[in-house]
């Protein structure tokens, strides 16, 4: 798999701030907000895509699911957030790096997708 810009901002080559970062995954404000509150979770490892992670990445992606609980918490946002992912191009991916869409704020109401 040849490397994302998300690869390239785990790794440092694009300076990028951190809002969380652990062992094993990184969460970052998107450069693209579709709410007020628009971070993405990324895993440190490179999966492409949902579908390609394998049983060995089980306890990779509870630890995802659990880091963005604490990002939201860190955000204050903990009460009422929404967690997406794309799955593939036909599903909007654009990034072949998995990451996790926390979305938050005064629009999330408005819209059940
Ligand atoms: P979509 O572009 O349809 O949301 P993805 O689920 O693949 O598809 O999400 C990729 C996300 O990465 C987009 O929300 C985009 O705004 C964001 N993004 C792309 N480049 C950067 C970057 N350099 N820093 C932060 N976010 C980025």
């Amino acid at each position: 798999m040849s490397e994302t810009i998300f690869g390239k901002i785990i790794s440092g080559e694009i300076p990028t701030d951190f809002l969380y970062e652990d062992e094993h995954c990184v969460a970052i404000k998107d450069i693209n907000p579709l709410a007020p509150v628009h971070v993405l979770v990324i895993p440190k490892k490179a999966i492409e895509k949902l579908s390609d992670a394998e049983p060995d990445d089980q306890a990779l992606l509870g630890h995802l699911m659990l880091a963005a609980g604490k990002v939201a918490k860190q955000l204050g946002v903990d009460d009422a957030f929404r967690l997406i992912v794309n799955n593939g191009s036909g599903a909007g991916q654009t990034v072949f790096h998995l990451h996790l869409h926390i979305l938050a704020g005064s629009t999330l109401s408005e819209s059940r997708m």
